[in-house]
């Protein structure tokens, strides 16, 4: 072997997942104090006050500077008692990127209104022209997602919403951690979303997190987490207005682990942004590649390294030479190795793509309030769909050493070098 076909690495990093990482003696000593209380369930009186629950809202009460917080089971749940608190339903359309999670699609289907799927740009978060465009008279509120920790253009975001009065429900699953202009994600709609599943920044497993500035908001989605919540005697001191929910309540266990996570969560995006910023300082000049455009650097929460080739072709070529550098990297396209479609891609929500309901009488397409017309296809969003076809992208870890970060570097430079 010459020299030049040495691996830069010999080995992969292998950190584990990002959360799971962190799961150690204050996740134990949480968890046993929880088994020793014999207290595994938010809502019993005796020493209510010491609910795990309440006190992993009151964290992030403080942390994100916001009047309420909801522990709830998890992201999905917070996503849709959002949109069950913000008043949408039958009748109504809500924008959604072409690019997030399934269940940010699911929630609208959930909650009975029409999702509407527009494009992202090169930040691949939602397109603020692509937002523009769909509005109808139909629109009732806009959900942007940061996605893979990067913050939306949450300006021009705002500024459209308030320009036609529509609601914003921030999914802020991936991006727990992160800000935009000096602001915590989450905070800048009438509600932020956030999860603590497992593949999650900070997790509990299970969990989510419903955060609003608003009373009424704050006061439905409490009762619609929960169909007892204003039997429970500690709620009982107040005027609710009561109307069927669902279980979306949060156990004690999974609060504990949820706190004695996310009192890392600052420390982790701290070194996660320095890993980040010493990557990319080393190879902004790589002519061969374009990173992924990040509408506030200081606030991506960096655990996401994503740059484009010229073509999906070049993007997998690239990819697997990083990989045979030792660097574990991925596509869009790769990264569904085990068979199943990405769940992160529009076109393979199929029944959003054939407009299915929960049943056939349960499909808010057909909904008697609807005034709409909404079309999909899976050609729909050609940009959204060029876009991660020449992305390659390479997930960091805290626990990434000064040198795994150098190798990131050299490995970058030497593939692009053999580029013909
Ligand atoms: C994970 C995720 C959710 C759902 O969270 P769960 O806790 O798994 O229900 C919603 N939206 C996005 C963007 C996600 O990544």
């Amino acid at each position: 072997m010459t020299q030049r076909d040495t691996p830069v690495r010999a080995t992969p990093w292998n950190y584990g997942m990002l959360s799971s990482a962190e799961l150690g003696d204050r996740e134990r000593e949480y968890v046993l104090n929880v088994l020793d209380k014999k207290r595994l369930f938010r809502y019993l009186e005796e020493g209510a006050e010491t609910s795990e629950a309440l006190r992993l809202e009151e964290f992030y009460k403080e942390l994100l500077g916001v009047r309420h917080c909801l522990a709830v089971n998890s992201g999905t749940s917070a996503l849709v008692a959002a949109l069950i608190a913000a008043g949408v339903g039958p009748g109504d359309e809500v924008i959604i990127p072409a690019y997030t999670y399934v269940a940010t699609a699911a929630a609208v289907m959930v909650a009975r209104a029409v999702p509407v799927i527009v494009e992202v740009d090169d930040t691949l978060t939602i397109d603020p022209c692509a937002i523009e465009e769909a509005i109808t008279p139909s629109t009732k509120a806009i959900m942007p997602v940061h996605m893979r920790g990067v913050p939306c253009q949450m300006d021009d975001i705002m500024s459209i919403a308030g320009k036609h009065g529509l609601l914003v429900i921030e999914d802020n699953a991936q991006a727990n951690g992160g800000t935009y202009h000096g602001k915590r994600l989450g905070t800048f709609g009438d509600v932020g979303c956030f999860s603590f599943q497992q593949h999650k920044l900070v997790t509990a497993g299970e969990g989510g997190m419903f955060v609003t500035n608003n009373e009424r908001m704050y006061e439905r989605a409490a009762v619609y987490h929960d169909s007892s919540f204003v039997y429970w005697g500690m709620n009982k001191k107040r005027d609710y207005e009561f109307f069927p929910g669902e279980n979306y309540r949060v156990s004690e266990l999974h609060a504990a682990i949820a706190l004695a996570q996310s009192e890392r969560l600052d420390s982790i995006v701290g070194r996660l942004q320095q890993i980040k910023r010493k990557i990319v300082d080393g190879i902004r000049d790589v002519e061969a590649i374009r990173l992924q455009r990040i509408p506030d650097e200081e606030g991506d929460v960096s655990y996401s390294l994503v740059f484009y080739l010229p073509s999906p072709d070049a993007a997998e070529e690239f990819s697997a030479s990083l990989n045979r550098e030792g660097i574990p990297s991925g596509t869009a396209h790769r990264q569904a190795t085990n068979g199943f479609p990405d769940r992160h891609i529009y076109k393979n929500w199929s029944y959003i793509m054939e407009k299915r309901g929960i049943s056939e009488r349960d499909n808010p397409w057909n909904s008697p309030h609807y005034k709409g017309s909404v079309e999909y296809s899976v050609d729909m969003c050609p940009r959204t769909l060029e876009l991660l076809g020449n992305a390659v992208s390479i997930i960091l870890h805290q626990r990434m050493s000064d040198e795994d970060c150098d190798d990131v570097v050299r490995a970058v430079h030497k593939v692009a070098a053999r580029l013909p």
